[in-house]
């Protein structure tokens, strides 16, 4: 295996080295190249270095920079070097990583980095966690365990009995939920329609004002980090109430929890502590390898209840944590070591670092833009900017036009009845260089498109 193992890592380390020279987004050209794929399914083996070969002609260059320093679409992190590193080692490892019998030495690193993640982001210490693919699936395990638990209270057993002529709960979140919540509430027969809507406010924090009288089994979803703006739901004012209706709170925190591994931004994250469960996201901001995400919840037992296998050839979990005990999965990959890896080399202190290095480059551009007239619609509060180029027609043409440019990547949102280009600086690898080359080619670009400044910038 050396020889091939050695070429896969030559040829990861030259894409990783070029990415500052080249486009951000793949050339039409390389897109183009891909056609070549489709053929029919090889009736011969191949060589698995001609494989490796045609691999790296064909796909790297169809790849968007996502691991460079320039790409600000959606809400993306790059891949920290000692993150990838030790994705590469525990793939060699190919462990399955859902029981600690089967691989104590993942369950293990596993158990430790739960813990470090439960201090770094202060959530409590006894809470039972998951790794999963992502928020998405962490905002389902979170939602399960919510299910159980607020049926449980009512009398019924849902993973024994299902949802057919159970108690009805009642669903509360905020009108700017991201959408993946609304999935979660589908795949679990919540209804992705049948749930109450909470007026948000101008940054897209629910209305704590406007939460209704709360009464029997009820789940209420709050959000740490708005999708648009970064701005959190107030949290302690919304918890309190939903407990006091006996309630359950889960917090979509995908990269708004980290806020609270940092000094400097913990404020906008408090009282999340006091929810009951939580989903976020570690490919997000703390730059490990796609895909990862993380659930924790305060009444692990209601995450078992939901998650548990209790198939008879399962070895018994005795006093270690059972992993397939808290995800959807069964098998999976050791996707908990990229984490354990990152926080490693981190520290407490690099975390908040990195946090704060991307918040303090959304700063940058938010300035950059509104000095030059072009208006900031939101209040820059965390590594999210919105920025328009005037009406919808004209934003639209301006983020296309920077997309084909290729200095940078930023892409398209609608916010509050206005179309703005979204940056969000959630990668390690963004440098001052790489904002000052991309603020200028944004300003270069919606000026060639004729995108005029407002004559009063905000
Ligand atoms: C990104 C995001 C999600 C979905 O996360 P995935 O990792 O893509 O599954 C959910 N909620 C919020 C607020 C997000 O930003």
């Amino acid at each position: 295996m050396d020889p091939l193992l050695a070429d896969a890592a030559r040829r990861a380390s030259n894409y990783l080295a070029g990415l500052p020279d080249r486009a951000v987004a793949p050339e039409p050209e390389a897109v183009l190249a891909l056609q070549s794929l489709r053929e029919p399914l090889p009736e011969l083996p191949q060589p698995p270095h001609a494989v490796l070969q045609r691999l790296d002609r064909l796909g790297s260059p169809a790849t968007t920079s996502m691991a460079g320093g320039r790409f600000f679409g959606f809400v993306i992190g790059g891949a920290l070097p000692v993150a990838l590193a030790a994705n590469w080692l525990s793939t060699a490892w190919d462990q399955n990583a859902a029981t600690y019998a089967a691989s104590p030495g993942v369950a293990v690193l596993e158990d430790v980095a739960l813990g470090w993640l439960l201090d770094l982001l202060d959530l409590p210490r006894g809470a039972a966690g998951a790794f999963v693919t992502g928020a998405t699936q962490a905002n389902l395990c979170g939602l399960a365990a919510a299910r159980h638990a607020v049926l449980a209270r009512a009398g019924w057993d849902v993973e024994a009995d299902g949802l057919f002529g159970a108690p009805p709960i009642t669903v509360v979140l905020g009108a700017e939920a991201h959408p993946t919540l609304f999935k979660a509430l589908g795949v679990l027969g919540l209804g992705r329609n049948r749930v109450i809507r909470v007026e948000t406010d101008g940054q897209g924090r629910m209305r704590a004002d406007r939460l209704p009288a709360l009464s029997g089994p009820t789940l209420v979803c709050l959000q740490a980090g708005n999708v648009n703006t970064g701005a959190f739901d107030p949290c302690t004012e919304l918890c309190e109430r939903a407990h006091r209706a006996g309630a359950w709170v889960h917090v979509d925190g995908a990269f708004g929890l980290w806020a609270r591994a940092v000094p400097s931004l913990a404020h906008w994250g408090a009282g999340i502590e006091l929810a009951d469960s939580w989903a976020t996201d570690a490919h997000k901001w703390l730059n490990v390898p796609y895909d990862s995400g993380l659930a924790f919840v305060r009444d692990g037992d209601a995450l078992r209840a939901a998650m548990a296998v209790t198939a008879a050839y399962l070895p018994p979990s005795g006093a270690q944590r059972a992993p397939s005990d808290t995800t959807p999965e069964l098998s999976r990959r050791a996707r908990g070591v990229d984490v354990w890896a990152a926080l490693s080399a981190l520290g407490r202190s690099g975390v908040a670092e990195l946090i704060e290095r991307c918040c303090r480059h959304a700063r940058r551009f938010a300035r950059g833009l509104a000095d030059a007239g072009y208006p900031v619609l939101n209040e820059v509060v965390l590594n999210q900017v919105l920025v328009s180029f005037g009406d919808a027609t004209t934003t639209r043409r301006v983020i296309e036009a920077l997309q084909t440019e290729g200095t940078c990547w930023a892409g398209v949102t609608e916010w509050q009845g206005r179309t703005a280009m979204r940056i969000s600086v959630s990668s390690w690898a963004t440098t001052d260089a790489d904002v000052e080359l991309s603020l200028a080619a944004m300003l270069r670009v919606a000026a060639a498109c004729g995108a005029a400044p407002d004559s009063c910038p905000m």
